[in-house]
């Protein structure tokens, strides 16, 4: 793979189309190279230690956590999956891959914060006018969603008021637990071992 577009420099005057025409010669060998890898519920992409940022995350959005427009992670991932490569899982209902870009509360931009990143949510986030206190409702508001989606993977059983039944509510103060059930999201910690803790 050859690029013909060399020839068409004319150092003076455009010194931005020359730049730009360097790194497309570079980047055909750069793609060449690029080590692709499933990482949680998107793509990890290694160019190799002569390029900068080195290693970028490449979502199932398309989208490049180094932000530039056209990336070429994102060719790199899509070569990747053209060849057979692995496909990322998807990530489940409430799992952000990334912080929105804006909040889901009150609409006002958001960014991303670290140090809010859980196992269950993914990637934290902040609102620019609230900035922990609507995250914290946004997840509140999802574990009510998650709740009344049945957490139960298998309900307990217990006798209340002197009925056996399985108790998809909950084991409530008085009951007599003959099987205490197993939540789903006990379930989840056999995953990967992502960045996200
Ligand atoms: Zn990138
Ligand atoms: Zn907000």
């Amino acid at each position: 793979m050859k690029t013909a577009t060399q020839s068409k420099h004319s150092r003076g005057d455009r010194n931005t189309t020359i730049s730009l025409t360097e790194v497309k010669v570079d980047l055909n060998k750069v793609l060449q190279d690029a080590i692709v890898v499933v990482n949680q519920y998107g793509y990890t992409v290694d160019f190799g230690p002569t390029v900068k940022p080195r290693l970028h995350s490449v979502g199932k959005d398309k989208h490049c956590s180094c932000k530039s427009a056209d990336c070429p992670a994102v060719s790199a991932v899509a070569d990747y999956l053209r060849k057979g490569g692995e496909r990322a899982p998807e990530p489940p209902t409430g799992f952000l891959v990334a912080a929105p870009e804006t909040c889901p509360i009150c609409n006002s931009s958001a960014y991303f914060d670290p140090k809010m990143s859980s196992k269950y949510r993914g990637a934290g986030w902040g609102c620019s006018k609230t900035g922990t206190r609507h995250y914290f409702a946004w997840r509140t508001e999802l574990a009510r969603t998650d709740l009344a989606a049945n957490p139960w993977r298998f309900p307990p059983v217990v006798v209340r008021e002197g009925m056996q039944l399985n108790a998809w509510d909950g084991i409530l103060e008085n009951d007599v637990v003959l099987y205490p059930g197993v939540l789903r999201a006990d379930l989840v910690t056999e995953g990967p071992i992502g960045y996200l803790e």
